[in-house]
């Protein structure tokens, strides 16, 4: 992230505009509000980081089932769960730092004169129910018997399976089951770009233990957390802890802390939450649903609810994240480049192919068959306009990692100019050998 840039959330909000990672949503029709569509650069690199997340924490590890719900699910479960209760109050949010405040106790302090949030000095929104969940109807009859809801976490989804894992892996505690998908909230304060959406990403893992080793776990998910993080090329100084306190704790929480990112907007903000569950949700389910949802330890015939320690991430705002830290100005000789410096695995496109010369037709056809070489592996680009210095410069722009030059010594000698995307240093390589020599280095 360029120390110096006051208006970095400007340029990146620009730059995915224009160069096809994100758009407004519905944006001929005057926009939605905290909607935002992923152009064909976006869904690369939300796909990259969506697979780097399952890799790293289903794929690497033998305690975590993945899965993959229903948005839509039986209400009950949110009467379980305690969402269609616990959001219904009337609520004022801090348009600064988001905050909620039961609107009751803000007016208690307006009359001893208080007008501002109590902990940044924020204005208020206007009082409002607040339910942040959305309602649809199930059915052609639009009646309370009917009602559905978007789910606003994807949590529940995990919890109702929990039975199910059980019956069909058999796992031991401590184990996890892991889910991504969209989560829907009716937010009420404009967001900073993606950062606060009505439709976004989680990317979830319900890690179910034994109550006594809560404090355990919860360690070792921080720093889990953590080492997922900076191995995204993020650096340790721009992520801190933070504690909720009583007050702040989620209705299903006994313990959370919010791993912050010094965002672009406004400084740190919270990126990520890991909370202590208890053993809250099993329990309701069990309850309201009348099915046995208890874990069953096989060695000492003991029956309980497992607790659970809940990390759970959002992928836009990793995104944002990755964003911030990889924008970067610099100045080469007489111009300026613009350098977007992904690590090479979550880069959108992976490689450019350039002839030297648009007009020659042996240049263009030795480019394509390294195109063609190339793009059967992963994303691909090819350009042929303009110099080849202001094709770099795109590409930069993107963060694409490397940018392969086919010139007339190709012809000759079967190999190609490899320019890599940071240092901006060039080799010959063997066109035979460009495949592995790139696989490699976008694997590091
Ligand atoms: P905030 O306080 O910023 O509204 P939250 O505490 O309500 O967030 P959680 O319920 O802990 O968020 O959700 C887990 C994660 O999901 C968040 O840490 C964030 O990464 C992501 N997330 C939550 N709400 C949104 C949203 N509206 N848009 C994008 N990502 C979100």
């Amino acid at each position: 992230m360029p120390e110096n840039s006051q208006n970095l959330m400007e340029k990146i909000v620009s730059l995915c505009k224009r160069r096809g990672f994100i758009y407004p949503g519905s944006d001929i029709y005057g926009g939605l509000a905290n909607t935002f569509d992923f152009g064909p650069l976006g869904v690369e690199l939300a796909n990259n980081i969506k697979r780097n997340w399952w890799k790293n924490f289903v794929h690497n590890r033998s305690d975590i089932y993945g899965i993959d719900g229903g948005i839509l699910m039986n209400p009950k479960i949110w009467e379980a769960s305690g969402h269609t209760q616990g959001f219904i109050d009337i609520l004022v949010e801090c348009k600064k730092c988001h905050k909620r405040f039961r609107a009751d106790q803000i007016e208690q302090s307006l009359s001893v004169g208080r007008q501002e949030c109590p902990d940044c000095g924020g204005e208020f929104t206007e009082a409002k129910k607040f339910v942040p969940m959305f309602k649809t109807f199930v059915g052609p009859v639009e009646d309370s018997a009917s009602i559905a809801y978007l789910r606003p976490e994807t949590a529940q989804a995990i919890f109702v399976n929990f039975k199910n894992i059980i019956d069909s892996f058999h796992p031991v505690l401590p184990f996890g089951i892991a889910q991504i998908g969209k989560a829907f909230r009716n937010e009420i304060t404009l967001g900073n770009f993606i950062f606060r959406k009505l439709e976004f990403e989680q990317m979830e893992i319900e890690y179910f233990i034994q109550e006594k080793e809560w404090k355990k776990y919860f360690e070792e998910w921080k720093k889990e957390i953590e080492k997922w993080v900076i191995g995204l090329g993020i650096s340790k100084k721009n992520i801190r802890w933070r504690k909720h306190d009583k007050e702040e704790l989620a209705h299903y929480s006994k313990h959370t802390e919010d791993v912050e990112y010094n965002f672009p907007f406004g400084g740190f903000r919270e990126l990520y939450g890991l909370a202590y569950r208890t053993d809250f949700d099993l329990k309701n389910h069990s309850e309201k649903s009348g099915k046995d949802l208890k874990y069953v330890d096989l060695k000492t015939n003991e029956k309980f609810f497992p607790h659970v320690i809940e990390p759970s991430f959002g992928m836009e705002r990793t995104m944002l994240m990755i964003f911030s830290e990889a924008y970067f100005e610099e100045e080469i000789k007489d111009a300026k480049r613009i350098v977007l410096k992904f690590k090479p695995s979550i880069a959108p496109i992976k490689a450019a192919i350039f002839p030297l010369l648009a007009n020659k037709p042996d240049l263009i056809k030795k480019a394509k068959e390294v195109y063609g070489l190339l793009k059967k592996e992963f994303p691909t680009a090819w350009d042929d306009r303009g110099n080849i210095g202001k094709r770099y410069y795109a590409q930069d722009e993107v963060g694409t990692p490397y940018c392969i030059t086919v010139d007339f010594d190709s012809l000759k000698k079967e190999d190609v100019t490899v320019r890599e995307r940071d240092s901006m240093k060039q080799e010959r390589i063997k066109i035979k050998e460009l495949k592995e020599y790139l696989e490699e280095k976008l694997n590091e």
